[in-house]
């Protein structure tokens, strides 16, 4: 894929970038790998007056971030607005309990004194993906800097100008110049940075095919990762519950981010008794949502990020539909320029047809009735995924049933399933490994030296 900012509400390329010829990648990890001697060895008091300090720029900024991540990838601005503010709350929500998640644990043994010191690995890699082109980038730099280690970004193909931002708002906040770098380079070369042996370790946010290649190369190499993949989580809502509340907190997940987040609830399981009606109250909630310009502060759906993920739906969706699926809103591409995709609800789904086991990225969803929890639960994880769920209910019995049983890294209770940073997040299954964000997340990429003192 080209390096380019290309506006997905218009289709209008706006400005191309040339990737970085290999002497540059070297300059660049030469650069890092001096930083990283010096950096390793600062305080976390001067770690954390950066990390404040990108966070006030995040936050003055904001609205300026904001136009650079809808123009690249068509999110609402309003919801771009509030992705760079999460990205401030990330910076010092490490900022304030980095030390103490890395401070060293003494246990008792035959020594004088014996315990873990987390200690920073070096440069790390992160591949990351358009769909929140802020967060996602933050949600592992903060912590990764916070435990001093210094980072390269290769950030998708067509968020370039984010990527630069971002580089922008960490030299600004004062971090030493090569302790976070982007790297504009095309997925082709991230084999050569991951094969370098000053690189470290790697984390990737993406689609499976790219955590499979990236987890090889970086296997061949016994360099750890962190995988944050795909999803289609299930939303299951049971009698009991609140059907005003499971609907508004159900089609705000699925239409977040123009359908196109790895933690959308993608799947609807509804108990019998309710069915019909949370359906009707779906039917009414999607069709009332404003497709548009995703700079209007009106618009509540903007366009898919891309011209491939607009035809990976057109496809997904008339296979569901030749399968035996029915529409019950939406179901066809916009007539219109740029990537409209209209809020999509399908029905009487083949529940073993394969397409039904792909993540779906735009603002689609399929909806399945069951009879009983264990239909429920059985549907819920009859699928490769495995990253987060939400179910809805009343009945403690039924509640400690889905925290059981759901296979998933993450069980939402009457709740939206959403990332925070005082909460591990991640997957299992085909979703990934390793976690981010909370204590996990700053400890996936250090050092638990063990130290031994007679
Ligand atoms: P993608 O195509 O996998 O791209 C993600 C990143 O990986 C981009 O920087 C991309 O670069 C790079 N990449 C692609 N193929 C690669 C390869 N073979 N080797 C190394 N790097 C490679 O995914 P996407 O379409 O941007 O993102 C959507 C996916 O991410 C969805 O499946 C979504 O669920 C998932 N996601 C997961 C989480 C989570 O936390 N679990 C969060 C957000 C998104 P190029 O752009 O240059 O191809």
């Amino acid at each position: 894929m080209a390096i380019a900012t290309v506006n997905p509400a218009t289709g209008e390329i706006l400005k191309r970038f040339n990737a970085l010829a290999s002497e540059e990648i070297e300059a660049k990890l030469t650069q890092a790998q001096e930083t990283f001697q010096s950096y390793r060895l600062t305080s976390f008091t001067q770690r954390q007056k950066w990390l404040n300090n990108a966070a006030l720029i995040l936050e003055r900024d904001a609205e300026k971030f904001a136009t650079i991540m809808t123009t690249e990838m068509g999110k609402t601005k309003k919801s771009a607005i509030s992705e760079a503010k999460k990205c401030a709350l990330v910076c010092r929500y490490y900022a304030e309990n980095g030390e103490a998640f890395l401070a060293d644990e003494y246990t008792e043994t035959d020594a004088t004194k014996s315990y873990v010191s987390y200690q920073p690995l070096g440069i790390i890699l992160a591949v990351m993906p358009w769909n929140f082109p802020f967060w996602q980038v933050f949600r592992f730099a903060a912590p990764a800097l916070m435990a001093g280690n210094v980072a390269v970004l290769k950030h998708a193909s067509n968020v370039p100008q984010c990527a630069l931002a971002i580089e922008a708002i960490l030299e600004a906040a004062g971090f030493p110049e090569g302790a976070f770098q982007t790297l504009l380079i095309g997925a082709a070369q991230v084999e050569d940075v991951i094969n370098d042996d000053r690189v470290k370790a790697a984390t990737l946010t993406g689609s499976e095919p790219a955590g499979m290649s990236l987890a090889s190369l970086a296997g061949h190499q016994i360099k750890p990762t962190v995988l944050e993949l795909g999803g289609s989580d299930p939303l299951i809502v049971f009698p009991s519950a609140d059907l005003d509340e499971a609907v508004d907190i159900g089609t705000f997940s699925r239409t977040l981010n123009n359908g196109q987040s790895c933690i959308a609830s993608k799947r609807f399981i509804l108990h019998e008794a309710i069915a019909e009606q949370f359906l009707e109250k779906l039917q009414i909630k999607f069709a009332s949502l404003k497709v548009g310009d995703p700079m209007d502060d009106d618009t509540d759906i903007g366009p898919l990020a891309t011209e491939n993920i607009l035809n990976d739906i057109v496809r997904q969706v008339d296979k569901a539909v030749e399968l035996g699926s029915t529409v019950l809103l939406g179901g066809k591409r916009l007539d219109r320029p740029g990537n409209f995709f209209p809020p999509t609800i399908l029905t009487d789904i083949p529940v073993d047809a394969p397409t039904m086991k792909e993540e779906f990225f735009a603002p689609v969803v399929m909806v399945f009735t069951v009879k009983n929890i264990a239909e429920a639960i059985a549907l819920a994880n009859d699928i490769p995924f495995g990253l987060g769920s939400s179910a809805w209910t009343n009945e403690p019995t039924e509640q400690q049933r889905f925290i059981r049983d759901l296979e998933a890294g993450a069980v939402f209770i009457n709740g939206l399933v959403k990332s925070d940073p005082r909460l591990p997040f991640g997957g299992i299954k085909r979703s990934g490994y390793g976690r981010e964000l909370g204590v996990p997340g700053i400890r996936a990429f250090v050092n638990a030296k063990t130290v031994w003192i007679k």
